[in-house]
């Protein structure tokens, strides 16, 4: 048994989340996490909403808000969106806890101690007529890289760069249209440089990534410069220095304490389990396995910047250094990039209306049809397209007429039979194989699964049923209705493979393979689905504004990754389907939704 960190990128809580961002992170995750448990393995999965920077602060704004009322807003919505999906976090928690915000300020501490962050003179923003920090948010001016003519002091909406507000061509105060006025002043950065050697040594060790996550970030590493890490900003962790603390102006960078998460989501969690040294089984314990889940725009963090942050923190660095009070902590052992998610041909963008929000989804599809899509087309090592005229082909011709009709047409016929899994006589040779290709299927998928190959996994168990159904059209025991031996044997072949395929299918379909667990005559929990739970900020100095809602969750009874035997005399009922055929008129209606 190891200990398995599934560490999931923190949605922005900026608005609700669409499907491309459940299809770069959320799904493929879950897969993984699920599958691990089921073959005995401690997993903890974590993430949480990343809460603080300007977009926070524009979207408040724009909604009459305070910041910490949109964070508690867009964090609820996506609590719920995500445990509709039945993504099985131990923890999804925010990062405008008391707890997040003592991690993120001892990180900092240790790397300030071991001499990894500098600090230096920089220009920053005033408003000439007040004389006052002018913040990033508030300054707007064309993009120098692509000619966005309202980029924002931190960020260009357009290309995606991060800016600071003397980058910006003509900048101007969104405030009164003034033209501010650059002074020095004092920021902090991150020390990249002194991490390149440590970086690159780690990288050679890494193996099975995924190679354009390994090209990138060495590329990375051929041009390292010191990287801000606070910013003009009111909303934010403060930064824990004398002279620096007490300062409403100045804040952490909101990237900074967002990658620090996994470090304080574990923490938390084990707080709340009655345990609080428990996280230590993730982060120190050098055996212990640590998997990042994102988009391949978050790759940088997680395959560069984090990785110095630890080796920081650690005193791994060319500047040398002490571990700080959270002891030595662990590396990465991997970072699982998906490409993006387009749809229809368009990139997703809430402001163009090119967007199919999470919740909107599940309001009229059940979450299997959007995973299945997902682990089965979902943008793993290429971008790749959501068209509804393909969700539509792939849940109608290949989950309802594939996997649905195998279970439903097995189980409808021994009910009706035999009102039970019925006793099988002496097997022929096509039973025989059947077994076996379902046993082995068990293998093959596993370490599909385990190599984060979702694409490839699903693939291997639609083939799978594909083989039962053809079993079931090749022996043709609706025609046996003379020899009812023979039929009960097939029937009883049959329902074994559909057995083995539900817990196959269980890491990727969670919500069927629970359905058909119980269609078979199983009782209780076959695949363990999260909850919400409302709960108080265990700590002071926070900026969550009440009680809020986690995920969390109960997986310690997952049944294992094998096959277990049917029990003849089980009995079994008339299924109700477990998946629902769609429409054709659903792609004309989606698209015209899209364009309404
Ligand atoms: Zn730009």
């Amino acid at each position: 048994m190891t200990h398995v960190l599934t560490a999931l990128a923190w949605p922005y809580a900026n608005g609700p989340r669409h499907i491309g961002h459940v299809a770069g992170f959320g799904v493929p995750a879950d897969v993984f996490a699920r599958y691990m448990r089921m073959r005995g393995h401690d997993v903890l999965m974590v993430s949480g909403t990343d809460e603080h920077g300007t977009p926070i602060l524009v979207q408040a704004d724009a909604e009459g808000l305070t910041a910490a009322e949109a964070a508690a807003k867009y964090n609820r919505i996506i609590v719920e969106d995500l445990d509709a999906l039945g993504l099985s976090y131990d923890l999804f928690t925010r990062t405008t806890t008391g707890n997040h915000y003592k991690t993120v300020q001892e990180l900092f501490t240790t790397l300030h101690a071991n001499g990894y962050i500098l600090q230096q003179r920089t220009l920053g923003a005033i408003s000439p007529s007040t004389g006052r920090t002018l913040p990033d948010r508030y300054i707007e001016g064309t993009c120098p890289h692509c000619g966005f003519d309202s980029a924002r002091g931190d960020q260009c909406d357009n290309c995606g760069r991060q800016l600071d507000p003397v980058d910006l061509i003509d900048p101007k105060s969104r405030i009164n249209g003034e033209t501010p006025k650059f002074v020095e002043e004092d920021h902090f950065f991150l020390d990249l440089p002194a991490f390149a050697e440590a970086l690159n040594a780690w990288l050679d060790t890494r193996t099975g990534w995924r190679t354009n996550v390994l090209r990138f970030t060495k590329n990375l590493l051929d041009e390292m410069h010191p990287r801000p890490i606070s910013r003009d900003l009111d909303w934010g962790v403060p930064i824990p220095l004398e002279g620096w603390a007490d300062r409403p102006d100045k804040r952490l960078y909101v990237w900074f304490d967002a990658v620090i998460g996994y470090l304080s989501a574990t923490i938390e969690w084990a707080r709340r389990s009655g345990d609080p040294e428990a996280w230590k089984r993730w982060w120190q314990d050098p055996e212990a396995v640590s998997y990042y889940f994102m988009g391949k725009d978050n790759i940088v963090f997680h395959s560069e910047i984090w990785p110095a942050m630890l080796l920081g923190a650690n005193g791994e660095g060319a500047k040398g250094g002490e571990p700080g009070s959270l002891g030595t902590l662990n590396l990465p052992t991997e970072v699982v990039s998906s490409e993006f998610l387009t749809m229809e041909g368009k990139q997703f963008s809430s402001s163009r209306r090119v967007v199919i929000y999470v919740r909107d989804f599940l309001e009229r599809y059940s979450p299997d049809a959007l995973r299945y899509y997902i682990c089965a087309a979902g943008p793993e090592n290429q971008d790749s397209d959501f068209t509804w005229a393909e969700f539509l082909r792939r849940n109608n011709d290949e989950l309802v007429a594939g996997w649905g009709n195998l279970v439903n047409r097995s189980i409808a016929m021994a009910a009706k039979n035999f009102g039970a899994v019925p006793e099988p006589g002496e097997l022929e040779d096509v039973d025989r194989e059947l077994l076996a290709t379902t046993k082995a299927a068990f293998d093959t998928i596993g370490d599909l699964i385990g190599a984060n190959k979702v694409r490839a996994g699903i693939g291997e168990a639609m083939k799978t049923v594909a083989a039962a159904n053809k079993y079931l059209a090749d022996t043709a025991p609706w025609k046996m209705k003379e020899d009812p031996k023979r039929q009960g044997t097939v029937l009883y072949t049959v329902l074994q493979a559909v057995s083995d395929l539900k817990t196959i299918m269980s890491p990727f379909l969670p919500h069927s393979s629970q359905r058909v667990h119980e269609l078979l005559g199983g009782e209780g929990v076959f695949a363990p689905m999260p909850y919400i739970e409302e709960v108080a900020d265990l700590d002071e100095g926070g900026a969550t504004d009440g009680p809020y809602p986690i995920l969390t969750g109960d997986y310690s009874d997952v049944p294992k990754w094998e096959s277990v035997p049917l029990v003849p005399g089980t009995v079994l009922e008339k299924p109700v389907p477990v998946f629902t055929k769609l429409e054709p008129s659903i792609v004309d209606e989606e698209i015209e939704r899209l364009n309404a």
